[in-house]
């Protein structure tokens, strides 16, 4: 091959490949339109706005805490929750190995050290357990992850950080609505972070949300998010803090998808509903929905046997229309964080077999039967 044939080759292989089921798109048919309009024809467009305010006091509502402040995404808003701790250099924050990499980057970026914990082989979360025997006395914080959507054993998680004496930072970017035993997610612990990024279970296209019941949090973290501006005196500013705003277009989008969560959250059980009684005689094992839990299925995830075994089927799907996607590599394993030699063997298990499959609000009944037929074929071939 020339180098141009290569180039050519390498540029085909990045053009978006048309899928008749992509993994997920955003429902938009609510008032989204007609709010951005306002925003237009107002033109308040920048991070001042009506909908700013509505916005978080709405959503702090939705999830029963006394304070939100929204932010532009939700890597941010794990960011600014250390910042509005006070966590920074020789701190150590718990943080699970088996997560998107954005709930553990943030501790780098304020110079503490992020300390891994395993997972638990039912529900995928964070081992309590492996929590209690990482902390010591440079432990600050939790870094709790919800992750795809099912919540973590909270019981045990702030009995031990009561006992430890522990920061809490929930990162709910991927359960929003999530209950456990009947309290929403993001009500637990000091400071709850939430993502509105295009494939959450709602969206703004890109957003975030920080939330908490103390009103001197809530008031560090508005400063930190606008450039450290002093309350006493005006363009004043007496912290390091950043832009790290929401605009008033987001909030409007946000406000519009905040109408629609409940429905959006009742498809997405439903969806994974029909895809475990249309799967269920197959070798394939769900991440389900424990006792005393409300799973939002975020994404609908199950394990293949193999790993070898995943990635020949997710190839099979492909062919077929059908974009999946793996579960999430096991952070300690990438290369920013490799140094530090650890080992979490079920997370190393879970992360390497797990898949996840289309789950939007579109997607109807015959459209999973469809996949799931898909699937069943590839193991009939097998
Ligand atoms: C999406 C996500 C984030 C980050 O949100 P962005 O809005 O993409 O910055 C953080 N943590 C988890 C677990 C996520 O899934």
């Amino acid at each position: 091959m020339t180098d141009s044939e290569i180039l050519m080759d390498k540029t085909n292989d990045l053009k978006p490949k048309s899928m008749k089921y992509p993994v997920y798109q955003p429902s938009l048919t609510g008032n989204e339109k007609k709010y951005v309009n306002e925003c237009l024809d107002s033109t308040w467009i920048s991070s001042k706005g009506k909908f700013l305010g509505e916005f978080e006091d709405k959503f702090a509502k939705f999830i029963g805490v006394d304070y939100a402040t929204s932010v532009c995404n939700g890597t941010v808003a794990v960011h600014l929750a250390l910042l509005a701790l006070g966590i920074g250099e020789g701190d150590e924050v718990i943080v699970p190995t088996f997560t998107y990499i954005a709930s553990a980057n943030p501790v780098l970026v304020v110079n503490a050290k992020p300390v891994f914990v395993d997972s638990l082989e039912d529900t995928w979360q964070m081992d309590p357990r492996d929590i209690e025997a990482k902390i010591t006395d440079k432990t600050k914080a939790i870094v709790v992850v919800h992750l795809y959507g099912h919540p973590c054993d909270m019981d045990e998680i702030m009995k031990i950080a009561k006992k430890h004496d522990l920061y809490v930072i929930e990162d709910c970017a991927e359960a929003i609505g999530t209950k456990y035993k009947n309290q929403t997610v993001g009500s637990f612990g000091d400071i709850g972070c939430f993502s509105f990024f295009g494939n959450k279970t709602m969206t703004c296209g890109e957003g975030g949300m920080v939330v908490t019941n103390d009103a001197t949090l809530a008031d560090r973290l508005r400063r930190y998010k606008n450039q450290g501006n002093a309350k006493y005196r005006e363009y004043w500013n007496d912290i390091l803090g950043f832009n790290y705003r929401m605009t008033n277009i987001q909030a409007a989008i946000g406000l519009a998808q905040l109408e629609q969560v409940e429905t959006f959250i009742s498809k997405k059980r439903q969806i994974a509903q029909w895809y475990m009684e249309e799967l269920k005689d197959l070798p394939l094992e769900f991440n389900r929905e424990g006792k005393d839990m409300f799973h939002t299925y975020w994404m609908v995830s199950c394990l293949v046997k193999k790993a070898t075994l995943r990635d020949e089927l997710r190839e099979y799907l492909k062919i077929n229309g059908i974009e999946t996607r793996p579960t999430f590599y096991p952070i300690h394993t990438m290369p920013v964080y490799v140094h530090e030699f650890s080992k979490h063997k079920v997370a190393e298990n879970i992360a390497l077999r797990g898949m996840n499959l289309p789950s939007y609000p579109a997607l109807e009944y015959k459209d999973v039967v469809e996949i799931c037929s898909v699937i069943r074929k590839f193991f009939e071939e097998k």
